[in-house]
């Protein structure tokens, strides 16, 4: 029997979801269906209890509703509880089980598929919100020399650091104190959705750094452009931690988890 799986957001048009797990499913011989659901802004439960009873099995959770989809699920993995959100829930009769994988998927693409290993490095994050939050977690257990988080506005840090008490390669830094160079330079902040460049500076790459936009989709973007009039050879966008997060999700739901490389090539928009 065809199962059912989705992701929700909204706006929701834009996913490449829908493509990827089906693509996943095309070359695994697997019988599900995927679809795009905008949910209404509020009303996230009731959403997806209705989907539940047409049977949906599982669902990937996207902007803005992955603290709602955090709220709904009965119970939750770590990295999601670290995260403070949920982007892929699983429905087994009664429950929901919530779990964070674009932490890992991140983790996932800057090692096994970019081939830089994060132990030892000096690491910068730029941007204190979500994605920051879920991806501290998995890049930390890689031991980093030093972690640090670039903020702009002050007070999250302090959240941000009460998660990882222990963590003594952790530290945070305003843009205007940003002194280093770092080797890998991962940019989660909104700014490129806005078409803006968060406000680092040519210093703080590194020689031979990698610099990376976790938003996908848009070319160069202000960030990789100032990355490259700073030197910087090896840029690249999330498109990998995309695709990475909806392995770990298909592989949750169907037990196999599926070669990424080939996807990521498809939907991967050139850096011009
Ligand atoms: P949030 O809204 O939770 O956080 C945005 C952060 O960006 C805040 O810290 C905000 O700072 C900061 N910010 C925004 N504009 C600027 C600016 N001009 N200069 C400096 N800082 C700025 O967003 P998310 O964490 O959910 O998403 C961040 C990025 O990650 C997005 O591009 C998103 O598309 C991408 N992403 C990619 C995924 C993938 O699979 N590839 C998965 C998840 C996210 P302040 O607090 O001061 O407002």
């Amino acid at each position: 029997m065809t199962e059912l799986y989705a992701v929700i957001g909204n706006p929701i048009s834009h996913s490449k979801s829908p493509l990827i797990h089906k693509g996943f499913a095309e070359v695994l011989g697997q019988d599900l269906d995927y679809i795009a659901i905008e949910g209404p802004l509020g009303r996230f439960a009731e959403t997806v209890d209705a989907w539940r009873k047409k049977g949906l099995r599982g669902l990937n959770i996207t902007v803005p509703f992955k603290m709602d989809a955090f709220a709904y699920a009965t119970r939750r993995d770590s990295a999601a509880e670290e995260a403070g959100a949920v982007n892929c829930l699983t429905f087994e009769g009664d429950s929901a089980e919530g779990a964070n994988y674009d932490g890992i998927g991140l983790a996932r693409d800057i090692e096994a598929n970019l081939g830089f290993a994060v132990a030892g490095k000096n690491v910068l994050v730029l941007g204190t919100g979500g994605a920051t939050r879920g991806a501290l977690g998995p890049l930390l257990a890689r031991g980093p020399a030093r972690l640090t988080v670039a903020f702009r506005t002050p007070g999250k840090e302090a959240e941000l650091r009460a998660l990882f008490p222990e963590a003594k390669a952790l530290d945070f830094a305003a843009y205007a104190d940003l002194r280093d160079a770092y080797d890998l330079v991962l940019n989660a902040t909104s700014a490129t959705l806005s078409g803006e460049a968060p406000p680092v500076a040519p210093k703080n790459f590194a020689r031979g750094a990698l610099a990376y936009d976790l938003a996908y989709g848009k070319g160069l973007t202000p960030f990789l452009r100032l990355a490259r009039e700073a030197g910087v050879e090896k840029c690249v966008d999330g498109v990998g931690m995309l695709v990475e997060q909806a392995a770990e999700a298909f592989q949750k739901w169907r037990g196999v988890r599926p070669e990424t490389k080939a996807m990521i090539e498809r939907i991967t928009v050139p850096l011009v």
